[in-house]
């Protein structure tokens, strides 16, 4: 059975470079049942601060597409707060800032589309038997909507009033950080002493399941199960991340920041593209060490974000998704931060 939704995206035909891309996203329940809608991968997912959570939109400039600057977080199970209640035959919307986590706001032409192909829902009839659905890991519905278009264009301004994005300025203010004294040291923001022994342990552990994953990048059987057939393409492309994962945790003074500042529900760790920090939030200190979603492969996956350019894929939220990934459409499991994750996390344990 499918659940249609129908999402539409509004905006103004023109911004000056200095001013914020704000677009209006509105998604609709025209059926007769009351439905909870999950988040995550889509628009509802955003923070004033940060803005979106995941590159839910396809932005393109002159037919060249802006890549996605914002936060990249690993989830845990989606909870009831993670889920937008949609009762049957209304609508739901918000306004998002365009510009936190693309960036829009130089001069051009830009086309803009919601990229949201299956959301999963639950018609259930209160927030208690949705947390019942939940806790029994029943898997949602999958909806199926049509999304929209809108083009806009930005002129130009002077750039001294140039707004970036939040990875841009995450960037600029590690680069404007008094740099270490030595180079190949973590260090740590907040946390307790406790913690920072946790976090410390799992960056080392990560350290040497990433070494030991490339070490076995031939195991044909373990390459199979997380990035599909070892065509030379994909052997390279798997081979060149776990090199970029490997020399950023040697030779980059990574910071991990423990004080909280920037976890909503549910988000276990994050970074930003090129980033040197990574953000660590509470349900990270209840994964186990090691092992498929613990703690040493949650290092992996932010370091395979910050050091290899990696994403989260949609679908490949857990391990059994990351193998259907694998399967179906390798190459973009080649991409995905929890393949490596899963890959280290697997490769680590047999070495
Ligand atoms: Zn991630």
């Amino acid at each position: 059975m499918t659940v249609h939704l129908e999402a539409l995206l509004f905006g103004n035909a023109k911004y000056q470079s200095s001013e914020p891309v704000r677009l209006t996203f509105v998604l609709a329940n025209p059926g007769d049942t009351d439905l909870y809608v999950l988040t995550w991968n889509t628009p509802f997912d955003y923070t004033q601060e940060e803005g979106l959570w995941s590159d839910c939109f396809q932005v393109t400039e002159g037919g060249k597409a802006v890549p996605y600057d914002g936060p990249l977080p690993k989830r845990g199970r989606p909870r009831v707060e993670d889920f937008l209640f949609l009762p049957a035959g209304r609508a739901g919307g918000l306004v998002i800032n365009l510009d936190k986590t693309y960036p829009v706001t130089n001069p051009g032409m830009y086309r803009v589309s919601a990229r949201l192909r299956a959301i999963p829902v639950f018609m259930a009839g209160s927030r208690e038997e949705l947390a019942e659905l939940l806790e029994a890991g029943k898997p949602g519905m999958l909806s199926e909507l049509i999304s929209t278009l809108v083009e806009f264009r930005v002129d130009a301004l002077p750039l001294q009033n140039r707004l970036f994005t939040i990875g841009e300025q995450v960037r600029q203010a590690e680069a404007a950080a008094a740099p270490f004294e030595e180079a190949v040291e973590i260090r740590f923001l907040g946390g307790s002493a406790g913690e920072r022994d946790i976090v410390g342990d799992a960056h080392q552990t990560g350290f040497v399941l990433v070494q030991n994953a490339i070490s076995r990048i031939d195991r044909d059987d373990l390459f199979r199960e997380w990035f599909g057939a070892p065509s030379p393409g994909r052997l390279q492309a798997v081979r060149d991340n776990f090199g970029f994962i490997k020399a950023g945790m040697e030779q980059t003074s990574f910071i991990y920041d423990l004080t909280r500042s920037r976890c909503p529900a549910s988000t276990i760790a994050h970074t930003f593209p090129g980033s040197s920090t990574i953000w660590i939030c509470n349900p990270f200190f209840q994964l186990p060490r090691t092992g498929l979603d613990s703690q040493a492969g949650t290092i992996v996956h932010e370091h395979s974000h910050t050091s290899a350019g990696t994403s989260d894929v949609e679908g490949a939220d857990d391990p059994d998704g990351a193998r259907t990934l694998a399967r179906t459409k390798p190459d973009q499991a080649v991409q995905s931060a929890n393949n490596y994750e899963y890959y280290a996390g697997e490769a680590g344990a047999q070495a």
